[in-house]
């Protein structure tokens, strides 16, 4: 609270318009982030207002403990076919209300899945650098230990694997596997499922794996007869250039877990997809003990998955796919100039999502994390009509999937102005030395 506090200025948003954000001062931002990586199809986009209004005076809410409604029944089927044409073999719909309680439910669904089928095992494999959520569950297959490490008291032992990173040649890929299998082999009776964000580690700093590490990943798991569970909350709903992640390599998981772009980002929803294979596990007399006992207020909810729904009829409609490919060049040249800068480290790109390691210009090292470069860069970028918010020292570009090609390019060159001032913030902090 302490920076935010004594901050020069608080920015508080009143109204939203396509990719732009608007404050209570009247000055327009481009929304660099997604508003926290979430939304899809822009602000107060009118066929997902209607869709919300339309839901609203039949009904806001109804529980989904021992019911259905109507809307949670129309999405649960849209997401198995959408499922199905994108090649993931996920066919049950566990609702919940965001993204860490969708991972909890993996988590706790993979758990039980072992108890039901009378051989229980008592651990989970994650990678470092991982984020999942900011519940104890998902705190507990976290691997970023400035959130972490806390509150490892509080939660349930894992075990951590490092994943090649996306520069990584084939034989470092080959070692991290060989090594993996090799471990699965041990463990195979511990491990309840190893879980894990496709293709690349969001809050991690960006980090993206090594191509072919995830078909890796399934493959060793589905011979070791460990559940897979794939975390796209951030990935999902076309943010790699893909509807998953998953599709990049082919990979159907166990259990999938969805949120922040399953409704364009407009209202908390989450989904936990998963197969008959565990679906079956729990299906049987409620006196056998086998029931998935796990349900939150407001899972399901109405509204929300009615905007789910208008939110893919837009992507259908509006053809996003495309028009996310479209922008991939405009990213791509934009990190390829930053890569010139003396102080990036590293810039790289998957689908709309861009990242950005800033470090010292003259020594190439990363900076002390207290001097929080990342966040003076972003701070300062209002200035140039952009909101955007960092990963420590990573900046990141992650625009609404329906940016115009106008804004995309407004954003992709403030980001690079900003590079500029990084030598005189290296100046002013080592002068407050
Ligand atoms: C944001 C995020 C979560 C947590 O979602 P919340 O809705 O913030 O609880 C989980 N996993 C990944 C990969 C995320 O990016």
């Amino acid at each position: 609270m302490k920076p935010w506090c004594e901050g020069k200025e608080i920015v508080v948003i009143e109204r939203g318009e396509r990719e732009f954000l608007i404050d209570t001062e009247g000055r327009r931002y481009i929304d660099g982030v997604s508003s926290l990586w979430c939304n899809v199809h822009g602000h107060c986009v009118p066929e997902l207002d209607e869709a919300v209004r339309t839901q609203l005076s039949q009904i806001a809410h109804s529980t989904l403990l021992g019911l259905a409604n109507v809307p949670s029944v129309l999405l649960g089927k849209r997401l198995v076919e959408l499922a199905r044409r994108c090649g993931l073999g996920l066919d049950r719909v566990f609702y919940s209300d965001n993204g860490s309680t969708a991972v909890e439910v993996a988590c706790k669904m993979a758990y039980q899945y072992w108890q039901n089928k009378g051989s229980p095992r008592p651990k989970f494999l994650t990678l470092n650098d991982a984020y999942h959520g900011d519940t104890l569950g998902a705190v507990s297959v976290g691997g970023i230990p400035l959130f972490h490490q806390t509150f490892r008291g509080m939660t349930f032992p894992v075990d951590y694997l490092s994943a090649p990173p996306h520069t990584a040649d084939q034989a470092t890929l080959q070692a991290h596997i060989d090594t993996l299998d090799h471990r699965l082999k041990m463990m195979k009776d511990i491990y309840a499922a190893i879980i894990i964000e496709p293709l690349i580690q969001g809050a991690g700093g960006m980090r993206m794996h090594a191509p072919g590490f995830l078909r890796e990943v399934r493959r060793l798991s589905e011979k070791h007869d460990i559940l897979l569970i794939a975390d796209e909350v951030m990935t999902g709903f076309g943010r790699t250039g893909k509807m998953f992640a998953c599709e990049h390599e082919l990979v159907t998981p166990d259990l999938m877990c969805l949120s922040k772009g399953l409704t364009a980002g407009y209202m908390p929803l989450g989904v936990t997809l998963t197969t008959k294979k565990v679906f079956d596990a729990f299906y049987a007399d409620p006196r056998e003990g086998k029931t998935f006992f796990h349900g939150h207020t407001f899972t399901g909810h109405p509204l929300a998955c009615t905007v789910a729904l208008a939110s893919l009829d837009l992507f259908k409609r509006n053809d996003l796919l495309a028009h996310v490919a479209a922008l991939g060049p405009i990213l791509d040249v934009a990190l390829e100039k930053s890569r010139q800068v003396p102080g990036v480290s590293d810039a790289r790109q998957i689908g709309l999502i861009g990242a950005i390691d800033v470090c010292d210009p003259k020594t190439q090292q990363a900076f002390p994390p207290h001097w929080r470069v990342g966040g003076e860069l972003c701070t300062r970028m209002r200035a140039l009509g952009l909101m955007m918010r960092p990963l420590a020292d990573t900046l990141v570009i992650m625009p609404p999937l329906a940016i115009s090609v106008e804004s995309m390019r407004l954003l992709c060159d403030g980001v690079l102005r900003s590079l500029e001032w990084i030598p005189e913030i290296v100046a002013a902090r080592q002068g407050a030395l």
